[in-house]
This record gives structure tokens, sequence and C-alpha cells, in this order.
């Protein structure tokens, strides 16, 4: 790492000037490298060689001191799984489906929460806080107990029951507040400064885009360096995807890949600020926040600048679906692969299939969805969309008659 530059300025600034933000213009900032050097330890053969199956098999390319300990809990390295009859289904030659429900606190935001403890221990920081729709508070608390630090998270009151139990269960001080994920956001900001903590929070701290990246680097790898043409993602405050893009771009620009992918940007109708900025001229503008999907549930997105970048630079797109899209495509996911993901990281999936139907995605794409956390965290949401159960007295001849009733076939003994 060697300095910072401001996504809205383009001022450079070295390492000691900067807290968060671009000291002159309130920008957010990207993380600056020496390529040249960082080429030298990061090869193919060197990956291979490393048995480290974590986001820090990845230090050559992380923001952290060389004395620097991370946390014990095993982040990143998620599986890929190839579904053969999706894909045949909606005709592309490859559908992928990185599972990042898998990590400790089961999601995504495992890997920029862990990158900061890091980065808050090295500042000798005791107390970190974040805004969170819930996951990324969740990931930090998980992370803070794996350390014994301390964590106070900023989640609107009407989070998903099991995304507060998390928090509350890891030691969280879990401010319920009355409003939007937006307002959390801004009185966590201005708490965080009030109070002197460590501030995590999406979109300000210009590490979390460094920790998301982590996952472009394992898609390629894992698919031998050769990275899917389209990679859909669902976007709230935009640093997922601008972080993927990054890891994407690093990866090409160290000649570990030949091409990137297209970045394919899914938001709910009914929360879709990066879409309207994308399909309009460039600029996020505050717009309405209603969807179910709550972890994308954003009005005012924090990292849009690097969203909008990565959506053009990659020549990919934003798109809108339904919440109803949404909610049927946790199902026929599961169904369809066994992967029981959250509204938020089943949206890739209804962006997927909104495309596919709209005739966008060629026969010989390959096609990745990225499942940012599993659908335990919100139980509410998947339970409108199933059949309820078959409720039976414990008789065999009732269960027949119950069975025949939902129209189960019996076999003859
Ligand atoms: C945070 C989150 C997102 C969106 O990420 P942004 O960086 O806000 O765009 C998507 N899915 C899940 C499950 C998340 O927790
Ligand atoms: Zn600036």
């Amino acid at each position: 790492m060697i300095g910072f530059e401001c996504v809205d300025c383009s001022r450079h600034h070295a390492l000691g000037e900067v807290e968060y933000v671009c000291p002159q213009c309130g920008g957010n900032l990207d993380v600056l490298y020496d390529y040249d050097r960082v080429a030298h330890g990061f090869t193919r053969s060197a990956l291979q060689q490393d048995r480290n199956f974590t986001i820090w098999r990845y230090r050559p390319l992380l923001p952290i001191d060389a004395a620097s300990i991370p946390p014990p809990l095993t982040v990143g390295w998620t599986p890929i799984y190839e579904s053969k009859s999706l894909a045949e289904q909606f005709g592309v030659k490859q559908l992928l489906l990185k599972d990042d429900g898998r990590n400790p606190t089961a999601s995504f935001k495992d890997r920029p929460s862990a990158l900061a403890v890091v980065k808050a221990r090295e500042a000798g920081a005791r107390i970190i806080t974040t805004a969170s729709s819930g996951n990324a508070g969740v990931a930090l608390a998980g992370m803070c107990a794996s350390v014994g630090l301390h964590s106070v998270v900023f989640v609107p009151a009407n989070a998903p029951p099991a995304k507060i139990t998390q928090l509350q269960i890891y030691g969280a001080t879990v401010v319920l507040v009355e409003g939007s994920y937006d307002d959390a956001y801004d009185l966590c900001l201005e708490a965080g400064r009030a109070f002197g903590w460590y501030q995590r929070s999406t979109g300000y701290n210009p590490f979390m885009t460094e920790g998301k990246k982590t996952a472009a680097f394992e898609i390629c790898e894992q698919l031998n360096w050769e990275a899917p043409d389209k990679v859909f993602v669902g976007v709230g405050d935009g640093c997922i995807i601008g972080g993927l893009w990054k890891g994407f771009s690093e990866m090409r620009q160290l000649g570990l890949i030949e091409s990137a992918p297209q970045m394919i940007g899914v938001q709910s109708e009914r929360a879709p600020a990066i879409v309207d900025a994308c399909n309009g001229d460039g600029v996020a503008r505050e717009r309405p926040a209603q969807t179910i999907a709550d972890s994308i549930n954003v009005g005012k997105p924090r990292d849009a600048v690097k969203a909008i970048r990565a959506i053009r630079q990659s020549g990919g797109r934003a798109v809108a679906v339904t919440d109803e899209s949404i909610l049927s495509s946790i199902g026929s996911l599961a169904r369809g692969t066994g992967v029981f993901a959250e509204p938020a990281a089943a949206a890739a999936f209804a962006g997927f299939i909104r495309l596919c139907e709209t005739g966008v995605i060629g026969r010989d794409q390959r096609v990745l969805l990225m499942l940012t956390g599993n659908g335990l965290k919100d139980i509410a949401a998947a339970a409108r969309t199933v059949r309820p159960g078959i409720k039976v007295r414990p008789d065999l001849s009732a269960l027949k008659e119950a069975m025949t009733a939902v129209g189960f076939r019996i076999p003859r003994a």
C-alpha cells in the first residue's frame, strides 16, 4: 500500500494524511499499491503452494502491516458450485454460484469486517462501530468477539430478528435505530466522531473495498484463472460490486487473468438508487428504499461512485427486479441447487433470470452469481413462499391419506 486516491476529486493522499475519507472534498478513497513490487511475490505458482485457504492468502494485496495478526476465524475461500441443470434451463454455457453464506457469521461481510478488526488493532482502537442493515454489524461483532474487542452496531430497529440475535449473542452493543438504514448510518458516523470509536461503516472506511475484493481473487483462482463473463451481485451501498471490480482489475493488471467479467448490479425496484443512476446521468441520488431484501434496502448509497464505475468500466449493467421475483428466486435457487440464500443474495439470481428473459445473455456465456448471505438470516421472508408441511397424527394410514390429499403418489409396496 502506497497511498490513497479520491474517487471524487482524484487527489492523491499519503498514508499518514488520511483517516477515512478525502481530507479535501470528503469523497471516498481508493487504496493504491505498488503493483510492480506486488507482482514479484504474487504469482500463480506462489498461490498454488499456499496452504492458507482464507482471505489472508492474498496478503501482498491487502493493506495490512507485516506484523499484524488476523482474527482466527476462517474467512473466505468459500465454495463455487456449478449448476448444470440451471445452465441448461436458462440457456447459458455455465452457471456458477459462489456461496458466501458459508462464512463464519454467514455472510460476505465477514471479509471486510475481518480487515476492519486488523486495521482497528493497528490503530490501537478498543471499540469499533458500524452502521449496518444487519450483516455488516453481525460480521463485525463476530470478528470482534474472536479477538476480544468491543463493537457498537447501529441497525434499523426492524432488521430481521435472526441478525439482531446474532449481534446480541456475539456481545455487541446493539443500537436499534428507530428509522431506516440510512438514518442508522448518519447516527453511527456522528457517534463515531463524537466518541472516538474506530469507524467500519461501508462507503466511509476505505479498507472495506479491500476486504471485499478478496472474493474476486478467489473466483479467479478457483476457476483456474479463467474469470467468468458476467458476475451478478445484489447492490445496496455499492461497496461489494465496487470491491469485486477492484479485485478483478488488479488480477488483470498483474497478468493473472486475461479479461475481467462484466459486473451486473441487481437492485429491487423498491430501492433503485444505483439502477436509476446507471440508466440516467451516472450520478446517484437519494431514492425511496422499501424492499423486503433488507441487505440492499438503501436509499442513499454510500459507495455509489465505485459501484457505478464498476458497472460502466466493465461494460456491465444495473438491473432492477421486483420483490416478488426476489422472493420466488429464493425457493427456485434452493430447490435447483441446494443453496439457501437470503433475499439480497437471491436477488442476484432474480437479476440473472430477468436478463435471460429479455434475451440479453448469450448461450456462450459463463455466469457467476455472487451469493452474499445465508437464507437462515431471514426466515420470515423465505417462509412467505413455501408450501405448508403435511400435518398428521402419528399413524401410517392417516399419513397415507394426508399425503394422497396433497397429491403425493404413493408407490405400492
Ligand atoms: C451488504 C449486502 C449486500 C450489498 O452490498 P453493498 O456493498 O451494500 O452493495 C448484498 N447482499 C448481502 C447479503 C449483504 O449483506
Ligand atoms: Zn477528494
